[in-house]
């Protein structure tokens, strides 16, 4: 946990979310901006800043991020339909959060890249 991390507020319950999943790990809810119709979070309850840091200090827990994204994705429909899962990294990745996460979008077409 970081103090001063808005997202570690989120998981102590000091600033209000919509949860759409949760487990021992891992805790999902709704993006307050939404960029399509669905629009989740899925962050790991231990605090690192991106998934670099995720990677080199404790990669397990990304793997445990993504098994709760397939739960979820599968429980809820998302995945017959398809979905994106997007990590943003610093500041030409236009990171505002840095406690790692991982925005899944879906719910509607989605634009390819490129177009
Ligand atoms: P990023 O720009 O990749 O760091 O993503 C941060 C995301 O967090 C943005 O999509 C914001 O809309 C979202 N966000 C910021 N504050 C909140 C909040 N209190 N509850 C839910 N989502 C939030
Ligand atoms: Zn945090």
């Amino acid at each position: 946990m970081s103090d001063d991390c808005l997202f570690c507020k989120i998981l102590k319950g000091e600033i209000p979310s919509t949860k759409v999943y949760e487990d021992e790990k891992v805790y999902a809810f709704k993006d307050i901006n939404p960029l399509a119709k669905e629009h989740y979070l899925f962050i790991h309850r231990s605090h690192t800043a991106n998934v670099n840091e995720m990677s080199d200090e404790s990669p397990e827990q990304i793997a445990e991020v993504y098994s709760g994204i397939s739960k979820f994705t599968k429980e809820n429909g998302l995945v017959d339909s398809g979905y994106r899962v997007v990590t943003n990294i610093g500041k030409h990745g236009c990171q505002t959060v840095f406690h790692t996460h991982f925005h899944v979008l879906g719910g509607e077409q989605l634009k390819g890249f490129g177009s």
